[in-house]
């Protein structure tokens, strides 16, 4: 008998794996696919690798498809061997649940046949996948779905991807923004069709705004208010027709890349025989990631809400420490998130018109990168950093970042919002020269002018 059986070797899966481990639980994670999961093999990271390449200009574009690669693989070994090193075993395979209910029973469907596994406690990390969109061709060759497209060769791998001269993007999201400056700087006509008006809706308005204007100047066409109603193979070709509030629109491109959103895996493993409370929103579960049924947790992306891989790292610390009768809970409020664009974005804590919506009153400042020794020395000078403090009593809400290095820049901005700071203590805090943490310090300072 197990003492926890996790569903899903993902980032929150495998990082509970190691935790629980590591705290003498004997633990097994079941995985149907490779460890890593979506973050490993097809997001987070094969992402980034081209990032590196494609925005970074550390890797020729003709190499990076086997940079990805090798990443990925030198990672997965890494996983591998921290499940080893914690004492976590792994069982290969497709798992399902039997029972929930007191001891929780799982088959596994193995290359070895079904096999029968006990558990006092089950952990369900089953992940997400790109939202279905309905329309008729959306099943078209050439017609990729954003959870699977950083493996497609047509897409990224040189000579291939020469064939591929335009893509049409479906969302505006942080998938769709992503995939938009690594095809551009491909050199691919970029066009992004949005549901709405918005891009990253979650994110500030100015840095929407420059966003946008970034967008322009690199031409990735935006088309708002798009709704598709058709796809159809034309010589080769992908010709998309829908509808904006202007009327029919439509477009001929070489692939059609859905990215629209993601949404919880919440099938194929028996939960719909259980009591476990859910909606197609995700799993529901406590502020110890423990769902209805006690000793049944869930976490990371099947949980809905914010779909991020750290996140679900640290939702995986909540559970475990949960089980092992301790205390760690998340701040919804205080999840950093990025968005690797050309500028970088990066952002804690609430935006101006979350703060607005909660009739909070705030005060915010901006310092700009072109004012800063280190950006200039970078020759990356193209951005700002936004940030708010509660005009009631300073305590600093929210850091909104465009610009060089905004992912690294967001950790201190994290760790300021995260333990309810005051903006003028962390502007008092030194910050060394000549580096882009002056730039926040800055920002900072500005709240007092
Ligand atoms: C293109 C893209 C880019 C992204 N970039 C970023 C980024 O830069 N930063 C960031 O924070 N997030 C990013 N994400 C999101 C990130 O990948 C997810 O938030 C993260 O992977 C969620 O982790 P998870 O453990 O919940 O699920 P997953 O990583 O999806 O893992 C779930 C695992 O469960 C397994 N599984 C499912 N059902 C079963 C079953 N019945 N039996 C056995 N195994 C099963 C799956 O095979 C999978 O391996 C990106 C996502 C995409 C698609």
């Amino acid at each position: 008998m197990y003492d926890l059986i996790i569903l899903g070797g993902g980032p929150g899966g495998t990082r509970a794996a190691e935790l629980a481990g590591k705290a003498g639980l004997k633990t097994l994670v079941i995985e149907m696919d490779r460890l890593g999961g979506t973050c490993l093999n097809r997001g987070c990271i094969p992402t980034k690798a081209y990032y590196a390449s494609l925005v970074g200009g550390r890797v020729p574009p003709e190499e990076m498809w086997s940079y990805r690669e090798g990443i990925v693989k030198k990672l997965g070994e890494g996983i591998s061997t921290l499940m080893k090193m914690s004492g976590a075993e792994i069982l290969r395979g497709r798992g399902k649940i039997i029972s929930a209910e007191g001891v929780k029973i799982l088959e596994v469907e193995t290359a070895d046949g079904v096999k029968r596994v006990k558990g006092k406690r089950l952990l369900l990390a089953s992940g997400a996948r790109s939202l279905p969109l309905e329309f008729e061709g959306a099943d078209l060759p050439g017609v990729l779905t954003g959870d699977w497209a950083v493996t497609d060769p047509d897409l990224w791998k040189y000579p291939e991807t020469d064939e591929v001269k335009s893509v049409a993007i479906i969302g505006a999201g942080v998938i769709a923004a992503e995939f938009a400056v690594l095809l551009r700087r491909m050199g691919k006509e970029v066009t992004i069709l949005k549901h709405s008006d918005q891009l990253l809706r979650r994110a500030d308005r100015d840095i929407k705004k420059k966003l946008a204007q970034s967008f322009k100047k690199m031409k990735i066409a935006l088309v708002d208010y798009f709704s598709p109603e058709k796809a159809a193979a034309e010589g080769g070709k992908i010709r998309l027709r829908g509808k904006t509030r202007e009327g029919e629109y439509e477009l001929l491109c070489d692939r059609l890349l859905l990215a629209s959103s993601m949404v919880p895996v919440l099938d194929g493993y028996g939960l719909e025989n259980t009591s476990v409370k859910h909606s197609e929103k995700g799993i529901a579960v406590n502020s110890h990631m423990e769902t209805n049924l006690p000793g049944v947790y869930a976490l990371g992306d099947v949980t809905g809400g914010m779909m991020l891989a750290h996140l679900a790292e640290y939702q995986a610390l909540s559970a475990v420490e949960h089980m092992l009768g301790r205390e760690y809970t998340i701040e919804k409020d205080h999840v950093p998130w990025c968005v690797f664009s050309d500028p970088e974005i990066a952002a804690v804590g609430l935006s101006e018109d979350e703060a607005e919506r909660r009739g909070i009153a705030v005060k915010t400042a901006r310092a700009y990168f072109l004012g800063n020794g280190m950006a200039l020395a970078m020759n990356s000078t193209d951005g700002f950093i936004k940030v708010l403090a509660s005009k009631e009593d300073d305590t600093l809400l929210g850091v909104h970042i465009i610009g060089p290095e905004a992912a690294s820049l967001i950790g201190e901005a994290a760790l300021a919002v995260g333990h309810r700071m005051k903006a003028a203590d962390v502007a008092r805090t030194i910050h060394p020269h000549p580096t882009l943490t002056e730039c926040f310090k800055d920002a900072l300072f500005r709240l007092e002018e």
